[in-house]
């Protein structure tokens, strides 16, 4: 897998005649074949519309019930499994940020463009230690995927991450939750927006949730979130 990177990496560098980046096939558009893409890991069924776990009916699970409204909505891509983990680790952890290109077309082909009701379009901010030891924010970068760059909302700088919390992926699913209490500030008020968020993987959704709440808590009228994947192991 590693060695496909490498080479994807190297010959890639524009969006046409690319390698795929699953199997590495060549001439392909946006960097991945089309029966790659149509193997890419669909959620399928009902689901809780705020996490994303297997729900009767589509209703809210007792998880998401519990933590409150302050999420309106969760729209997700694909799982979080061959060969997406793969792909996003080397492009977060790896530092492979031309990653971002062949990930955020899977992203955006998958959801489309944001709707024009959402007033503003937010990336899910790191804290500042963690921006400055990876060098980038992977959700900004995908958000800067996002297509129509000339008519997508507004990405105002208004949000930050206010705690070096540790790495979501060592914690379990309570310790996650502790670790994310009041884990974002909103600097501006945001009284009757509508507002998407943009994030790389979801697991338990307390992320999300975390971010909602905060830019609830600053008056936003509705928060929804676009997700590139969702996991449901406890590790990432
Ligand atoms: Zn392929
Ligand atoms: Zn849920």
């Amino acid at each position: 897998m590693l060695s496909i990177f490498l080479d994807y990496i190297s010959d890639n560098c524009t969006i046409f005649n690319q390698k795929c980046v699953v199997c590495s096939a060549t001439n392909t558009r946006n960097g991945i074949c089309q029966p790659c893409l149509d193997e890419l890991p669909e959620l399928t069924g009902e689901r809780c519309p705020v996490c994303a776990v297997p729900a009767p009916e589509n209703q809210p699970c007792l998880d998401c019930r519990a933590r409150g409204d302050a999420l309106d909505a969760l729209h997700v891509s694909y799982e979080y499994c061959y060969p997406l983990a793969q792909i996003i680790h080397s492009f977060k952890y790896h530092k492979h940020i031309e990653l971002a290109g062949v990930l955020g077309f899977v992203m955006w082909r998958k959801l489309g463009t944001i709707p024009p009701r959402f007033d503003v379009v937010i990336a899910v901010p790191l804290s500042n230690e963690r921006l400055a030891e990876r060098g980038f924010n992977q959700s900004e970068l995908l958000r800067e995927e996002l297509p129509g760059p000339g008519s997508r909302p507004p990405s105002p700088d208004w949000c930050w991450r206010k705690y070096n919390t540790r790495p979501q992926a060592s914690l379990g699913r309570d310790r996650r939750a502790r670790n994310l209490a009041d884990a974002f500030g909103v600097e501006h008020r945001c009284d009757g927006l509508c507002i998407a968020i943009v994030d790389d993987v979801s697991t338990t959704g307390s992320t999300l949730f975390e971010l909602a709440s905060a830019l609830k808590n600053q008056g936003a009228k509705r928060v929804e979130a676009w997700v590139l994947c969702q996991a449901f192991s406890t590790f990432t």
